[in-house]
């Protein structure tokens, strides 16, 4: 006889067995080879703009999971194709990299391209595991249940890439009294590419919930927004002009499709909600920092100034 029986056993499994942890985000420069993290000249890091990075990433810090470490032992091997993130097009191949545990790696870098877009993410293509079976799993999907097809409800991955657009002439600053028009927000920008990688527009569990009208029907979205939510034309963002609040202020989404340039959008209630319905637990909320830029003031400037800008 065992001290429990079975289906206690399978309870406390349940209840202790991965205790949801705050997600770490990693930023890899390895190949921000044009100069947009890092002084090509010196190999230095160009600590303001990193900062900012980490700052967006700062935004994220109150979900929780339970992330699976992908460590490639013997017998085990992983691969996945990213868009070189300082040179747009050319794919590299990142093979058996190591993971740790509720963390995701990401690789960035910019270059100059053609004036409008801003930025770009993604979490690469061709991703192949082989080994154990548990091995594989982490792989694919980081431990995660039903991450795949039209009936997931969850989202597990490994990372992802990050392309700038250098063209721009950005305004890397954290304190937002800074921005002017014209000049995009770095910030802004980088927290809204990072909520792609966080399977915004990206998860199967993110797509499996937009209806053939083009609204998004995820629980916790309908009952910030107050009824299913209108999607871009391609699925992956809010309609252009959604809006929503940030700590009970007006804002604009910021994962509809552009924001205007001198203006500063972070993650709103309804952003936040459609992270919850692609699969995270999003147990405590981060207080954004700048949530006061979104007075009257800014609103007037938003209305004003429909010049929009692109960002994929
Ligand atoms: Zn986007």
């Amino acid at each position: 006889m065992t001290k429990f029986s079975l289906p206690l056993a399978a309870l406390l499994s349940l209840t202790f067995g991965a205790p949801a942890q705050a997600i770490t985000i990693e930023f890899d420069y390895t190949y921000d080879t044009r100069g947009f993290f890092t002084d090509t000249l010196t190999g230095a890091p160009i600590t303001e703009r990193r900062a900012l990075l980490d700052e967006a990433a700062s935004f994220y810090s109150g979900f929780t999971d339970s992330l699976t470490a992908i460590a490639p032992q013997a017998g085990d091997s992983w691969s996945v194709k990213i868009t070189h993130p300082s040179l747009g097009g050319p794919q590299i191949t990142l093979s058996n990299l190591d993971i740790a545990a509720d963390t995701l790696l990401i690789y960035v870098g910019g270059s100059e391209s053609a004036p409008g877009v801003l930025g770009f993410a993604n979490t690469g293509s061709n991703l192949t595991a082989s080994g154990s079976d548990a091995f594989v799993d982490a792989v694919t999907t980081r431990g995660q249940a039903n991450t795949v097809g039209e009936d997931a409800t969850d989202y597990g991955i490994w990372g992802g890439m990050i392309w700038f657009n250098a063209a721009n002439v950005w305004y890397f600053g954290s304190d937002a009294s800074g921005l002017s028009a014209g000049h995009p927000d770095f910030l802004t920008t980088a927290t809204h590419e990072l909520g792609h990688i966080l399977g915004f527009g990206e998860a199967d569990s993110w797509h499996t919930q937009i209806d053939e009208a083009g609204y998004f029907n995820g629980t916790n979205a309908m009952v910030v927004y107050g009824g299913p939510v209108p999607v871009d034309q391609y699925g992956v963002h809010w309609a252009e002009g959604v809006m929503s609040t940030v700590d009970g202020v007006a804002q604009e989404t910021q994962m509809d499709p552009s924001t205007t340039r001198g203006l500063r959008e972070l993650p709103t209630a309804l952003d936040y909600a459609g992270y919850a319905d692609v699969g995270w637990q999003v147990s405590a909320v981060p207080e954004p920092q700048h949530a006061t830029l979104f007075g009257a003031g800014a609103l007037l400037v938003l209305a004003a100034a429909r010049r929009r800008s692109t960002r994929a």
